[in-house]
């Protein structure tokens, strides 16, 4: 899995003061796109155990004001990049279960409980934005999401529930 940036003290992709991934691969080519150039799961560089080492570094240097990691793209639900970030994540929630995890896919709620490797990579997050960015329907006072079909969905409530919250 390749990655494009490695954003730390984000605070703009999701609540509090985060640290945000963005990995490379992308074939929901939507329209009007922020990140064109992470559609290619070459672009960037490799996401290596050195890279994963440095992000929990970080956590452990300042945790107690991070809420949480954040993974965007390109698509975390891209075909290559699920298995890595499942492992990914697995080791995160063991060094830091107090923290959250928000995820984008371009895959809507519906379509990733159709796939099994799918569900086991989003039943680790707390939070998933879904569905792709649609141009017509994109609204700037929307927080944390482009376009008006696009949901910021509780996972954990979802599952729970058996429906979108
Ligand atoms: S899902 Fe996201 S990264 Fe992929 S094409 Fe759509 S807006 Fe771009």
């Amino acid at each position: 899995m390749n990655y494009s940036d490695i954003k730390y003290a984000d605070m703009i992709n999701g609540e509090g003061i985060r640290v945000s991934l963005f990995v490379s691969g992308c074939d929901h080519f939507c329209d009007g796109c922020f990140n064109k150039v992470s559609w290619d799961k070459n672009y960037g560089k490799p996401f290596t155990k050195e890279r994963e080492k440095e992000i929990f570094d970080y956590f452990k240097k300042y945790g107690e004001s991070l809420r949480g990691i954040s993974l965007l793209g390109g698509d975390p639900t891209f075909p290559d990049n699920i298995e890595p970030l499942i492992e990914f994540l697995e080791n995160f929630k063991k060094e830091f279960p107090s923290k959250d995890v928000w995820l984008w896919s371009g895959f809507t709620w519906e379509q990733i409980n159709e796939d099994l490797q799918k569900i086991k990579l989003i039943s680790l997050c707390d939070i998933l934005v879904d569905g792709k960015f649609v141009e017509n329907l994109k609204n700037l006072s929307l927080k944390w999401r482009g376009s008006l079909n696009q949901r910021v969905i509780d996972v954990k409530q979802s599952m729970r529930f058996k429906k979108v919250v």
